[in-house]
């Protein structure tokens, strides 16, 4: 993997906000901040498009992130009234979130996935209450103690207002076209059931939003109202856009790079050393709750002193990697709550002598 947004680099080792780029011609990079987050910008991508510009991906719905992506536009020659478009890559905050104020402001419409339109559009309408209620029920059957489930559910919720699902839903295989450029779109499920890369064929670009940054390695979790086995999505996600080895890739933080069929091999062999590790916690002892084989596995900073909202984040990646070990056939998880976890794929008649007799096996 070789770095290419070299300047965006040095901005992130300098801890500054990176400038606006011209990454190709009426292709330009606009960071925008997001408030007390570790991955401090999103970087929006605007498209010169017949009539004005497209947005993809709008940055947090504040008002510091707002004049930024403003004041981006007015530096490329163009103002709010010019976005013709939004296209947003998922549903998370720091991409959606500022889309509906722009949509609002511009006359623009607004595109996404049907996979994640849904997720907002439920979310923001009667089943709140309901989702916060299967956080929590999905946090007390990891067998965390209560002070963590108690605030499960709530922190993705506030910025989805009623109404303000998309005007276009985009699919796999669909062709945005923007006059002098053509976006086409890979669904990419796993960090969320709706993402979506935009593969640039002209120009030989990606824009992979989340999917597949140079740097870290995305969130994928466990959550009520999403993918059932989210890093078997993944896993086959980064297969599917590792086929391509474009010039640069664009993604939704850090900095651009080239190397995507490597950076794709790097981010599987990492999540198969993380199925190993929680393999082996298992298999070292039988019967562990989710929570507490969380608690065994190595993050960067020790996760019982984190934040509540950082540790359901780990402990619902942690399921996430238990869900895709019981879909391998490696282990299977005992009935009633807590879920205890363990190794080998048993039978349901199977499943209950080794549940019942512990042996440890
Ligand atoms: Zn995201
Ligand atoms: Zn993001």
């Amino acid at each position: 993997m070789e770095v290419t947004g070299t300047v965006q680099r040095q901005a992130w080792a300098a801890g500054v906000l990176p400038p606006v780029e011209e990454v190709r011609p009426g292709l330009w990079s606009v960071p925008v901040p997001i408030p007390d987050s570790p991955l401090r910008y999103v970087l929006s991508y605007v498209l010169r498009a017949p009539g004005g510009v497209v947005v993809v991906d709008a940055g947090y719905d504040d008002d510091e992130a707002w004049s930024h992506l403003e004041a981006g536009l007015t530096q490329i020659g163009h103002g709010v009234a010019d976005v013709r478009g939004i296209v947003v890559t998922h549903m998370h905050p720091d991409h959606y979130g500022l889309a509906p104020r722009l949509r609002r402001a511009s006359g623009a419409w607004l595109a996404m996935h049907p996979a994640d339109a849904e997720l907002i559009t439920q979310r923001s309408a009667v089943e709140v209450d309901a989702y916060v209620e299967a956080a929590r029920t999905q946090m007390a059957d990891s067998g965390a103690p209560a002070a963590l489930f108690e605030g499960a559910g709530q922190y993705p919720i506030e910025f989805l207002e009623p109404g303000n699902g998309p005007d276009r839903l985009l699919v796999h295989d669909d062709v945005l076209d923007l006059g002098s450029q053509r976006l086409r779109v890979v669904h990419t499920p796993g960090h969320t059931p709706g993402h979506i890369c935009l593969v640039d064929e002209d120009r030989d670009l990606v824009l992979t939003g989340d999917h597949v940054l140079p740097r870290i390695s995305p969130n994928i979790s466990i959550l009520p109202d999403q993918l059932e086995n989210p890093l078997g999505e993944y896993l086959g996600s980064l297969e599917a856009i590792g086929a391509l080895d474009p010039s640069e890739v664009l993604p939704g933080h850090e900095y651009r790079f080239r190397g995507l069929p490597q950076r794709t091999r790097d981010l599987i062999h990492h999540h198969e050393e993380r199925l190993a590790e929680v393999m082996a916690a298992v298999t070292g002892t039988p019967g562990l709750t989710t929570y507490e084989i969380t608690l065994r596995l190595q993050w960067s900073r020790p996760i019982a002193d984190q934040v509540g909202f950082l540790q359901r984040m780990a402990v619902n990646e942690t399921l996430a990697h238990l869900v895709l070990l019981e879909e391998r056939g490696n282990l299977h998880r005992s009935e009633g709550a807590p879920t205890r976890w363990f190794p080998g794929s048993v039978s349901v008649r199977g499943a209950s002598s080794m549940v019942g007799g512990r042996s440890g096996a």
